[in-house]
């Protein structure tokens, strides 16, 4: 026998269910994550060999298609000339450390970048591969200049505690190649490293990079150019190195992040350092 009490107690059960579906679906709306599902991505390895950019294909290869990516793999740069690829590239994930830039193949990727196109990757394949190409730094926010004492015990720190890329990440330590680099001062930083002599001293590194103590330099950073998002983390130099949790988990959600430009709205990536 259905009481009063359990009617009402029925009618105020199916309002809270279409209440919360409603939100829920408007919850989705609203707060849709950055995601890998469908997009079309253009990976470019290739540069210097020290880097291991074939290796890298190997292990970030299985992760974006397990994700549900189109990864296209291209051991040249002349993919950034392909007009129609470009235009059906959502991502751009290059490792190519150092090598020259075409004219042709600067002004296809700059052109995709401009318009949605993302842009990450991570060490000297993105923060280090055409030297003399300042347009090509420019749209990278940094460049490599020096990595004092080779392999050393450092420390990344999370400075941006908010952000969906570093969010939840704690402070790591780990060694490899500390990068010391040039950096845009507007792109929006998310981890750093300082630098300590004491680290690199014993192994007879002299002059400059021995005056270096207590400089903080950033390690991982975004940045619009355009209509797309670039994301840049330093770490990398061994595949290693991507063992290491906290760095593969913002590896993965930079390049979640960056593959967005052309779904979602544009975000303030200016973070001007001086005012
Ligand atoms: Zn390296």
């Amino acid at each position: 026998m259905t009481t009063l009490k359990t009617k009402h107690t029925l009618w105020i059960a199916t309002l809270l269910f279409a209440f919360l579906s409603q939100w829920h679906v408007h919850g989705q709306k609203v707060n849709k994550k950055p995601s890998l599902n469908g997009k079309n991505i253009v990976f470019v390895y290739g540069g210097w060999k020290g880097h291991k950019p074939a290796e890298s294909v190997d292990v970030f290869l299985p992760k974006l298609e397990a994700e549900g990516a189109n990864v296209k793999v291209f051991n040249s740069l002349d993919a950034y000339t392909d007009k129609e690829l470009m235009d059906d590239t959502d991502l751009i994930i290059q490792t190519w450390t150092m090598g020259d830039l075409s004219k042709e193949q600067l002004n296809g990727l700059k052109r995709a970048v401009l318009n949605g196109t993302g842009l990450a990757g991570w060490h000297g394949g993105l923060g280090d591969s055409f030297r003399n190409n300042i347009q090509y730094q420019f749209m990278v926010g940094g460049q490599f200049l020096s990595h004092p004492g080779g392999q050393t015990e450092h420390i990344v720190k999370i400075t941006n505690k908010k952000d969906p890329i570093t969010k939840g990440i704690k402070d790591f330590q780990l060694k490899t190649e500390q990068y010391y680099m040039l950096i845009d001062p507007n792109v929006q930083v998310l981890a750093t490293t300082t630098f300590d002599r004491d680290s690199y001293k014993k192994k007879g590194e002299a002059g400059i990079e021995n005056k270096i103590t207590g400089s903080v330099i950033p390690v991982v950073w975004k940045k619009n150019y355009g209509k797309g998002r670039v994301f840049y983390s330093s770490i990398g130099h061994n595949m290693t190195d991507f063992n290491i949790p906290q760095v593969m988990k913002m590896q993965m959600r930079g390049l979640r992040w960056a593959s967005e430009g052309k779904y979602m709205p544009a975000e303030n990536t200016i973070s001007p350092v001086y005012k």
